[in-house]
């Protein structure tokens, strides 16, 4: 199906990425560079993670800058997409008609802007954003996506935004070239054999894959992009990893593009 488009799973890592020029941010660039246009956006971002399932609905939606400690040049960082009430209201639809449609609280925050503005650098494609519903589990995130799988055939890009594995405890702040732990490695190689096999219910249900996984998912909230993507999949999709290697030892910064 050349028609349908793809869905990908970016691990956006550290915010200071929206300004970099390095390995990662090239690439993202490259991805952006290769894909047809869609008419709109929907990003799946780790930093909107609430009691509830919303979607941006306003027409301008603010560029969030939802971190503290950083440089005033990224406080100061604009992404100006607009967003698409449109597309709001048919996520509304497909998901039954009872997602809060946010108008003036959210807008976009850096998982989505630290990596659309190296993907999307004109900002060009209208954005909108689907929150996380903390108060879910993983299989139940895995079955919402899929109701949103009629997007991809609507020429709609959708995109996760969060990191296979994001173990801030284990960091190396300032040292982005430190060698990956042990644990980190070996989840990251399970976790691509599994999404290569499209065996997804293990990563689901990832508590059952014991310890390597708990250390690189010790909250849920930038594992579960991943499992959104995942449940976008279609029999006939090419999966691929077009993005790898880990910064401060303890964050996979995999892309993960299905289609
Ligand atoms: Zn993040």
């Amino acid at each position: 199906m050349s028609d349908r488009m793809p869905a990908i799973f970016f691990g956006h890592g550290n915010p200071m990425n929206a300004l970099a020029d390095n390995q990662w941010t090239r690439l993202w660039a490259s991805i952006g560079n290769n894909i047809r246009r869609p008419k709109a956006i929907l990003s799946i971002s780790a930093h909107w993670y609430i009691p509830a399932v919303a979607v941006t609905a306003m027409e301008s939606p603010r560029t969030v800058h939802d971190f503290g400690g950083f440089p005033k040049e990224l406080f100061e960082f604009n992404y100006p997409a607009v967003g698409s009430p449109e597309i709001a209201g048919r996520v509304n639809e497909l998901l039954g008609g009872d997602v809060h449609m946010d108008e003036n609280n959210w807008g976009l925050d850096h998982g989505t802007w630290s990596v659309l503005c190296h993907v999307f650098p004109d900002a060009d494609v209208p954005v909108v954003q689907l929150s996380i519903d903390e108060t879910r589990p993983p299989e139940w995130h895995y079955k919402l996506a899929k109701k949103l799988a009629p997007l991809r055939d609507e020429d709609i890009l959708i995109i996760g935004s969060g990191n296979l594995i994001h173990n801030l405890h284990a960091y190396a702040w300032g040292k982005h070239d430190v060698q990956p732990f042990d644990w980190a490695l070996r989840f990251e190689k399970t976790a691509r054999e599994l999404i290569t096999a499209g065996d997804h219910m293990p990563l689901v249900n990832y508590g059952s894959l014991g310890k390597d996984a708990m250390l690189s998912a010790p909250t849920p909230d930038h594992y579960l992009p991943l499992i959104y993507i995942l449940g976008l999949v279609r029999d006939d999709d090419v999966v691929s990893f077009p993005v790898g290697g880990f910064d401060g030892g303890s964050i996979s910064m995999t892309t993960v593009r299905i289609g």
